[in-house]
């Protein structure tokens, strides 16, 4: 991939718990002191496979390089050694049988929530992103059966414009046949969160917050945010929250 995406395996030394989607682990490269705290990532997959090859299982990432921490991940060799912890935070509630989940994504976002198609075999994806060079290798939406929609800004691929209008038509549509519950399950910037509450969306809504934060297990209180139950840490009581729950500033 050469748009600033790439994708990590890590193979643990340890047995880890099977994480649930939207939760994350704290990585760092090696022993080094600089960058000195963690950076958390959500894994896109997880194979729990007990063979000689993989012990411990095999965790996927799928990382945008934006920074120091980043391209220092992106520079590394098979066989370096990272610092992991986790997995960490409260991922998605599970689905039950009668409701319909859709999947929405944002730029980056995607690698929070693309292991929902896996989960949730066959589920729809919604995909919004600048242009055509920003979309990962479309290997990555195997689990999806070819049912995911995508809009860009410059209309280089998929639809040209906001993927929460293709969204909203598409809950519209699905209405005329479903009165159940719909539930949507997201990950991208913040000015989406927010227009989705503007768009008041005929579902029940949650989001997974990528507030930057430096311990992951709630000791800083870095990545505090206000909901309508008092301030809570991204870290620990998150990532995901009900969209409804957000009390967002501006
Ligand atoms: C729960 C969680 C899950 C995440 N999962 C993924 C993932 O699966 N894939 C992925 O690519 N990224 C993910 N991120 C974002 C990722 O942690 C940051 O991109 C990373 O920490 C940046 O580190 P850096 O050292 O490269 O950048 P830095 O040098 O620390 O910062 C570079 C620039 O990126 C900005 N930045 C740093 N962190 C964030 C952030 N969280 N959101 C927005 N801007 C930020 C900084 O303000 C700065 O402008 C996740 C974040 C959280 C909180």
């Amino acid at each position: 991939m050469d748009n600033g995406y790439f994708a990590l395996q890590v193979t643990p030394n340890v047995a880890i718990c099977e994480p649930v989607i939207g939760q994350f682990f704290m990585l760092k490269p090696g022993e080094a002191i600089d960058p000195l705290l963690l950076r958390p990532f959500s894994f896109v997959d997880f194979i729990i496979s007990p063979n000689d090859k993989y012990p411990n299982g095999l965790l996927m990432f799928l990382i945008g390089a934006v920074g120091k921490g980043t391209n220092i991940l992106k520079r590394l060799a098979v066989g370096n050694r990272l610092s992991v912890i986790g997995p960490l935070g409260r991922g998605f509630p599970a689905v039950e049988d009668d409701e319909n989940l859709l999947v929405v994504a944002g730029g980056i976002g995607i690698a929070s929530v693309l292991g929902l198609t896996k989960v949730y075999h066959g589920v729809s994806l919604f995909y919004g992103i600048r242009t055509k060079e920003q979309i990962p290798d479309t290997e990555w939406f195997k689990y999806t059966e070819g049912n995911y929609h995508i809009a860009s800004d410059d209309g280089s691929i998929g639809e040209k414009g906001s993927v929460l209008e293709l969204l909203e038509r598409y809950i519209s549509q699905l209405r005329k046949s479903y009165s159940g519950k719909i539930k949507i399950y997201a990950c991208g910037p913040h000015g989406m969160y927010k227009a989705m509450v503007r768009m008041n969306l005929d579902a029940e809504v949650h989001v997974s917050l990528e507030t930057p934060m430096a311990c992951g297990i709630g000791t800083c209180l870095g990545c505090a945010v206000e909901t309508v139950n008092g301030l809570k840490v991204v870290c620990k009581d998150g990532p995901v929250f009900n969209l409804k729950d957000i009390i967002w500033d501006g």
